[in-house]
């Protein structure tokens, strides 16, 4: 690529001293676990916090769509893909360390959650139990909010650092974010890159016993063969998404190779060549028809990317 001709993105991209991966027209197809999305304009995997920061910065000046990707797997990204940048966190931001005396970990946003709940079940560290079988690295989930209906990880969170484009770093304790169902109130611009997250002693038979359950749990009521991105849906306020779903008997229903899944209403899953087109469509007939026949609206918890 002629400098001459580079846009200051590319230019960036192309500097030998840019610490990251790039990854030209990249198939999100590769980085969700529903395994469909067409290409970013660039995938990027940066290794530090200087890559991350240089990038978001030439972004934002560039008027350049940009957003944060952990493991994809609350992620709906269009057939056409995004034509943004896509930003990985590598190397810099997977470490994990613990401190069993305070009960303590400290986890970079790239971590993957399953690493934090293996961790702490090898110290014999309780509070993560609720999150095994929960795919997805430490950023994403606080990005979610993410948990079961009882427990979730901003209840964990001793404090959260993130990158805000324009300001730099930003540390906030935990209880100065709000978490919500599903959410919480980082703003969406920025990108969590650390947290400190509280865990306590416990028997290992207590914690061994409680994943057990939930892993035995996820196991009888979820189709984890198949691609999907956990639940659709967010509950309605004093009910179950699936049992609207379910009980409008709609289990088994298919858009193209979408479909909602047998075994467990508020997932859909890909049987194999769905687009993204399929699921946005089975997402918008079920919705259609819940409004119709009980008057709710059901909220999507699944993230869309480069849909109109
Ligand atoms: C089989 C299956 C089971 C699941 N079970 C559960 C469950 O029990 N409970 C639950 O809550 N969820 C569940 N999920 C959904 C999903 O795993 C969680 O929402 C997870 O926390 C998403 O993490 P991720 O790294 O994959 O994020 P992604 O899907 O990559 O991203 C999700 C959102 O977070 C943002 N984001 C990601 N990383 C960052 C970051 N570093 N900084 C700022 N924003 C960021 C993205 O921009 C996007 O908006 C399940 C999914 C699957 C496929």
């Amino acid at each position: 690529m002629s400098a001459r001709h580079a846009t200051p993105l590319q230019a960036l991209l192309v500097d030998d001293a840019f610490d990251g991966d790039v990854y030209p027209r990249e198939s999100m197809a590769r980085h969700t676990t529903y395994r469909i999305g067409g290409p970013a304009r660039f995938f990027v995997r940066v290794g530090s916090l200087c890559a991350l920061t240089r990038l978001v910065a030439v972004c934002e000046e560039q008027g350049v769509p940009w957003v944060v990707a952990g493991r994809g797997s609350n992620l709906l990204v269009a057939d056409e893909g995004f034509p943004g940048v896509v930003i990985s966190l590598g190397r810099d931001f997977r470490t994990l360390r613990a401190d069993e005396e305070a009960g303590r970990f400290y986890a970079g946003a790239g971590v993957m959650l399953s690493a934090v709940v293996q961790e702490a079940f090898q110290r014999s560290l309780a509070g993560f139990e609720f999150a095994v079988g929960t795919p997805g690295t430490v950023g994403g989930a606080i990005a979610m909010n993410a948990g079961s209906r009882d427990e979730w990880i901003g209840s964990r969170v001793v404090s959260v650092t993130t990158l805000a484009p324009g300001r730099g770093l930003v540390r906030r304790a935990g209880d100065e974010v709000a978490w919500g169902y599903r959410s919480c109130s980082l703003p969406r611009d920025e990108v969590v890159v650390e947290c400190e997250l509280a865990a306590a002693k416990a028997d290992p038979f207590y914690i061994r016993g409680k994943m057990e359950a939930n892993l035995a749990k996820r196991k009888k009521s979820q189709p984890l063969n198949e691609p999907s991105c956990g639940s659709v849906f967010r509950n309605p306020e004093g009910a179950s998404a699936a049992a609207l779903i379910e009980g409008l008997g709609l289990k088994g229903e298919r858009v193209g190779g979408a479909q909602v899944s047998p075994t467990h209403a508020n997932f859909i899953v890909n049987t194999g060549d769905a687009t993204a087109r399929d699921v946005r469509d089975l997402i918008e007939l079920i919705q259609e028809r819940v409004e119709k026949a009980h008057g709710i609206q059901l909220t999507p918890e699944v993230r869309f990317l480069g849909f109109e």
